[in-house]
């Protein structure tokens, strides 16, 4: 009766159940969005839980079983079932995500839950044990990966639970892990197709060092390429001067950001060399400097050159991607 293709796993241990409920810290005034109900096992126990439980569900046979539990009980009115795709169907408002979720639509699910606005509180959600250890790692971790830093840009993400196989029936190939992600707020005020371009490229080879990624002639055509477009169209619609007043507001945002951060994340640089380092800045990329001159100069004065991609934290990024668009150079 269960489908594969639609990742249903049902949770068969009540005490599993209980344990991930109470992780995630459901209070009585809570909307909770569940995705994937299946046939309620754990909708019952956050219908204890919370004010109310939306959960979304793709298999009409799902639904009807889930309606045919709960109809007649003291919790019917407090449980909407929407059948749909959760990737398609837009999201009601919710508290909390809790969810033991198909993990075929892991990573697109997340960054749907993540640019859902407004923002919730947290997700507590079962995800294949890799994925979850992706979701977690750290610079210099063997799983940190753009996944790593696209995700720990927009929210702190921890692991709650580790999941053997056989709390499932049927039981899937995997061990699995219960994560907790809690969005930022505020969010970085990051362009974040921006962001994730740059973090794309590094992690394109991610032991190779920056330097030798940035001397890619294909990476540097692209650089150039953006970097013309935007200059020619700055100059012929006579934005010039509006364009580079919002880019140095832009800068200054994220300059605070990355101060921020540095408390947070100690990576070992002190103020007084964050400030050497942005008067360096103003005499770079001189007139007549080759346009790999201007880039292999960026990153020398971020130090970044001998830098790998599997080493740089959250702060190092956000530092890079300042130092490039100071300098006018942009990745979408
Ligand atoms: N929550 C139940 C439990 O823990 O016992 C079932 C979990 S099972 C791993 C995943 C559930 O998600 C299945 O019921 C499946 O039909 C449903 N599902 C699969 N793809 C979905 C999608 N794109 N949108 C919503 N639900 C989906």
């Amino acid at each position: 009766p269960f489908e594969k293709s639609k990742g249903q796993h049902i949770l068969k241990n009540p005490m599993l159940v209980d344990t991930i409920v109470q992780k995630a810290g459901v209070q009585p005034t809570d909307v909770v969005l569940e995705i994937g109900p299946g046939t309620g096992n754990l909708t019952r126990k956050l219908l204890d839980a919370a004010k109310s439980v939306v959960a979304v569900e793709l298999d009409p046979r799902m639904v009807l079983e889930l309606n045919r539990r709960f109809h007649a009980t003291p919790h019917a009115s407090r449980l909407k079932v929407i059948q749909g795709d959760v990737l398609k169907c837009d999201l009601p408002y919710f508290d909390i995500c809790v969810a033991n979720i198909p993990y075929q639509i892991s990573s697109p699910l997340t960054f749907k839950l993540l640019s859902h606005r407004p923002v919730f509180r947290c997700a507590v959600i079962m995800f294949q044990r890799e994925f979850a250890m992706r979701l977690v790692a750290n610079p210099g971790d063997n799983l940190y990966c753009r996944l790593s830093v696209n995700v720990q840009l927009l929210a702190r993400v921890s692991h709650l639970l580790k999941v053997g196989r056989n709390n499932f029936r049927p039981p899937p190939k995997v061990d699995s892990s219960v994560v907790r992600i809690e969005p930022r707020r505020p969010l970085p005020p990051v362009n974040f197709k921006e962001w994730d371009g740059l973090v794309r490229l590094c992690f394109n080879r991610k032991n190779k060092t920056l330097g030798s990624i940035f001397k890619q002639k294909s990476v540097l055509a692209l650089l150039e390429k953006n970097y013309k477009t935007l200059q020619s169209l700055q100059l012929s619609q006579n934005l010039h001067v509006d364009e580079d007043k919002m880019a140095s507001d832009d800068v200054a945002v994220l300059a605070d950001m990355v101060e921020d951060l540095s408390m947070e994340i100690n990576d070992g640089r002190d103020e007084e060399d964050m400030e050497m380092e942005e008067g360096d800045l103003v005499g770079g990329g001189g007139e007549g400097s080759s346009f790999k001159e201007k880039i292999m100069g960026i990153l020398q004065q971020g130090d970044f050159a001998e830098k790998r991609a599997s080493k740089l934290t959250q702060v190092d990024f956000l530092y890079l991607l300042s130092l490039f668009n100071k300098a006018g150079i942009h990745f979408s």
